[in-house]
């Protein structure tokens, strides 16, 4: 599904695949994209810190954009490194724009002035978020469109194997913050649609400040929602990345069929 597809909305800083999806859940990859305009120098880094996961989430894209085809749902996705801006954080939040990441400094976020900051927001930021807000808004919701009834919410993230020099043995992360519904749900369930160890906000919770796109549109709305992290060197190729995204959508259909949030349709795929 190439962005230049009918059905895409596209701009600088965010994509939107397919927005017309009836699914009953809106996908979210903020961390989709390691590039970085020419205008901007690479920020000082090497080509090879410029493809390295501290400028995205490798293989976190093509998980999503099965997903959004599994699940006939839109996927917003950003068009542009975090190191440029980190769309799941807040304006305020020190690592919006890193000076450093990992074990690495970022020599073209240092000493910012407020000037390219707030370019940085409005370029990027707030784009972003407009967008995901009007996704949200012009999708219904998976319990058929009950009064108050909103999509759910899934963003899709991968981490690296080594972080700082230590290994992670976690493979999928399931992370939520106040509302945990559809994560108590997935780890309720996940021996029966993984094999994959399988472990609650971690590598990252909370606490490190990584829920900001749960926090900002679905704890307000409502919406049922869960932020899926998947170990990097899981989806590395694409027959990777297809194996991975079957195996999330069965396991998030049975999580949100649980729940009762499922679509009549995908409650009548799963019985099957
Ligand atoms: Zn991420």
């Amino acid at each position: 599904m190439p962005s230049e597809t009918p059905g895409t909305a596209t701009s600088d800083a965010v994509e939107v695949i397919n927005p017309g999806g009836r699914g009953g859940l809106v996908l979210v990859c903020e961390h989709a994209s390691n590039h970085i305009p020419d205008e901007y120098g690479g920020l000082g880094l090497t080509p090879a810190l410029q493809q390295a996961h501290i400028a995205w989430d490798p293989g976190a894209l093509p998980v999503a954009r099965e997903l959004a085809r599994l699940f006939d749902a839109p996927l917003v996705a950003a068009r542009q490194s975090r190191l440029l801006y980190d769309c799941n954080r807040p304006p305020e939040a020190r690592d919006a724009i890193p000076a450093r990441s990992e074990t690495h400094d970022i020599p073209g976020n240092r000493a910012l002035d407020e000037v390219s900051r707030r370019a940085r927001i409005a370029r990027i930021y707030q784009p972003f978020h407009e967008t995901l807000a009007s996704t949200i808004a012009a999708t219904g919701g998976g319990t058929g469109g009950g009064a108050g009834a909103g999509p759910a919410m899934i963003t899709v993230h991968s981490f690296t194997p080594v972080f700082a020099g230590r290994h992670r043995d976690v493979e999928i992360g399931v992370l939520h913050d106040s509302d945990s519904r559809l994560a108590d749900a997935m780890l309720g369930i996940a021996p029966q649609h993984t094999i994959r160890k399988v472990a609650r906000n971690d590598p990252y919770g909370p606490e490190q400040g990584v829920t900001h796109t749960l926090r900002r549109h679905a704890l307000p709305a409502g919406l049922v929602n869960v932020m899926i992290e998947v170990r990097n060197d899981l989806i590395a190729t694409p027959d990777d990345q297809l194996a991975m995204a079957a195996m999330l959508h069965g396991w998030l259909a049975a999580a949100m069929t649980a729940l009762g949030v499922a679509r009549r349709e995908r409650e009548e795929t799963c019985r099957k």
